[in-house]
């Protein structure tokens, strides 16, 4: 986080309606001079800063609670595989559709689609053929665990765990 320019980390700044001096005149139709508190900061000459919120620092506030995660309903004739399965790292994501004894696969980063394939199952093994625009083409074997796919990804000739949860 960092301070907020806007309010110089203060959380409030000079009202703009009335220029922070907490009172606005006008002249009335029949020319004197009216003087009524200003309703924007009523009166205290200041308001609260619109950029940071009044909290005088921007960016991401580490104390927001996460939303919690809840499983999703799935309806009893789903298939086991079909849907988009979310990748525990990396902030990407699989999108398999049934095509056939197969599925396709759509492969996606937090960018956009970075990869596509196929999948396959044999009972509890599921295993992907993705072509992906930086790795190039490689194979996955996972095991379906409920709603998980446990296997592991080879970087550079080192197993990685390798997650996907079902969304
Ligand atoms: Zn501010
Ligand atoms: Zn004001």
């Amino acid at each position: 986080m960092t301070m907020c320019a806007s309010c110089s980390g203060r959380g409030d700044t000079t009202c703009h309606s009335c220029g922070g001096r907490g009172t606005i005149q006008r002249l009335t139709s029949n020319g004197d001079m009216d003087i009524s508190t200003c309703l924007v900061c009523g009166g205290k000459r200041r308001i609260r800063c619109q950029f940071c919120g009044g909290r005088g620092t921007v960016g991401p506030d580490m104390t927001a609670p996460m939303p919690p995660k809840r499983a999703r309903p799935r309806a009893p004739d789903e298939d086991a595989l079909e849907g988009r399965w979310a990748a525990a790292q990396g902030g990407g994501y699989y999108e398999l559709v049934k095509d056939g004894s197969q599925y396709s696969v759509t492969e996606y980063g937090p960018m956009g689609e970075t990869g596509s394939g196929r999948a396959t199952r044999s009972g509890d093994v599921v295993t992907l053929h993705i072509t992906n625009m930086l790795l190039g083409a490689f194979t996955l074997s996972l095991r379906l665990k409920g709603d998980a796919l446990h296997g592991s990804l080879n970087v550079m000739g080192i197993p990685m765990p390798f997650v996907l949860t079902r969304e």
